[in-house]
C-alpha cells in the first residue's frame, strides 16, 4: 500500500479516506494516533490487523466536542460533567458505559466504551472533517515505544496504511490518562497520563489507582484495562530499572562493561557517567521526562545496546506517567541500590 504524507492543509484529503473506511495516522498532544472511523466495524478492524494489536484491547474514541459524547454512552453523571469541564479538550480518557452505536471490535466484548476529546487542533479538524467520532490506538506498532514524531510512525506502519499527518512532535509525550467512571460511586485511575492523579482528585474526591498501574497484573487476574496486561512500550533491547541515590546509580552504572550497555538518565547525570548513554529529560521536570521517554526509548535501538539501565523516575504528579511506561519497558524488572 503506498502510504500518503499528508500536511495540516491535506485535512480534506485526510477526512476522505477515514469516510472510504481508511486508517490515517494524526497527530495529537498525547502521541500520534492511528485513526479509523470508530462507527464502521469494518474499519475499526483494519486497525488491529496494521498494528497486530490483540483483538481484546479495546481502543479509545475521540471526539471534538463534548456533545458527541452523547449518543456514545448511556450515562453521564455529575463526576463525568466535571472532569470534562475542568481537563477537556486534553489528555484525559474517560469510561463510560457505552451504547449501542459503537461496534463491538472497539470494546474488546466490554460493556463499556473509553473516550476522549484532543485538544491538539489537526485531530480536531480532522473529526470534524470526517464528520464521524475516530477510533485511535497509538500509531506503533503494538509492543513498541509509542510515537511521538511522524518519522516514528513512518518507520513503524508505513506501507501499512494509507496516510499519515505531519503534525510536528507530541506536546504531552505519553498517553492520555484514563479513569473509568462506569461505576460513578468508584472512580478509578487505570492508566496515568498529562492529567494526574492529582489533579483529578481536586476535582471528584476520591480516586482509586488500579494495582496493574504500578505493579505487575497476576497471571489469574483479570484486567481492568485490557491494554495494561500486555508487555509495552519496549525498545529490542533489555531495559532495567534502577533505584538509588545519584551516587549509588553512578557507581552502578559504571561498574558495568562499556561495550554493550547503556545508561537511560537524566539530562544532568550525563557528567558522572562513563559509560554511553541517552537521556530522557530533567531531573526535577517531569513534563520534559514525559515529552522525551518514548523518543529516548526508540534511541536506544537505533544505538543497538543490548542492555540498558534506566534511572527510576519519582512517582508524584505526571512522574507516575512516565514510572507507569518504564516499569513496563523494563518488563517490571527493578535492581533497588
Ligand atoms: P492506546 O489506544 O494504545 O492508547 O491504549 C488504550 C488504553 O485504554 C488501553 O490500555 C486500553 O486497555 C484502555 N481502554 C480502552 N477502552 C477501555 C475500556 N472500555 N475499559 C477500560 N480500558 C479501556
Ligand atoms: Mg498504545
Amino acid at each position: 500500500m503506498n502510504t500518503l504524507i499528508l500536511n495540516e492543509n491535506q485535512i480534506d484529503i485526510a477526512a476522505k479516506i477515514i469516510k472510504n473506511g481508511g486508517l490515517v495516522a494524526m497527530p495529537t498532544e498525547t502521541v500520534y494516533g492511528l485513526a479509523a472511523n470508530a462507527l464502521d466495524g469494518e474499519a475499526v478492524s483494519k486497525i488491529y490487523a496494521a498494528k497486530g494489536r490483540p483483538s481484546d484491547n479495546p481502543l479509545i474514541v475521540h471526539v471534538a466536542s463534548v456533545e458527541d459524547i452523547y449518543p456514545l454512552v448511556t450515562e453521564f453523571c455529575d463526576k463525568a460533567k466535571k472532569l470534562i469541564e475542568s481537563f477537556c479538550p486534553g489528555p484525559l480518557t474517560i469510561v463510560f458505559p457505552k451504547s449501542d452505536v459503537i461496534p463491538k471490535e472497539i470494546s474488546g466484548g466490554l460493556d463499556t466504551v473509553a473516550i476522549r476529546f484532543p485538544s491538539n487542533e489537526i485531530a480536531c479538524k480532522l473529526i470534524r472533517a470526517a464528520g464521524v467520532p475516530l477510533a485511535a490506538p497509538s500509531a506503533n506498532i503494538s509492543g513498541s515505544p509509542s510515537p511521538t514524531a511522524c518519522e516514528h510512525v513512518k518507520r513503524d506502519l508505513f506501507g501499512k496504511i494509507d496516510a499519515i499527518i505531519d503534525g510536528g512532535r507530541c506536546s504531552v509525550g505519553v498517553e492520555s490518562t484514563v479513569i473509568t467512571l462506569a461505576n460513578p460511586e468508584k472512580p478509578v485511575l487505570l492508566r496515568p497520563g498529562g492529567i494526574t492523579l492529582e489533579m483529578l482528585q481536586s476535582v471528584i474526591g476520591n480516586v482509586e489507582v488500579d494495582p496493574a498501574v504500578l505493579n505487575p497484573l497476576a497471571k489469574t487476574a483479570k484486567a481492568a484495562s485490557p491494554g495494561m496486561k500486555y508487555k509495552h512500550y519496549s525498545p529490542k533491547a533489555k531495559v532495567i530499572l534502577v533505584k538509588g541515590n545519584d551516587k549509588a546509580f553512578y557507581d552502578f552504572v559504571n561498574s558495568q562493561n562499556k561495550d554493550d550497555c547503556a545508561a537511560l538518565c537524566y539530562d544532568e547525570d550525563t557528567e558522572h557517567i562513563t559509560v554511553p548513554y541517552v537521556t530522557y529529560g530533567s531531573k526535577s521536570n517531569y513534563e520534559t521526562q514525559a515529552k522525551k521517554l518514548f523518543t529516548a526509548l526508540r534511541r536506544i535501538d537505533d544505538r543497538g545496546f543490548k542492555t540498558v539501565y534506566g534511572r527510576c523516575p519519582e512517582t508524584d504528579g505526571i512522574g507516575l506517567a512516565v514510572y507507569n511506561r518504564l516499569i513496563r519497558a523494563a518488563g517490571f524488572e527493578v535492581i533497588e541500590l
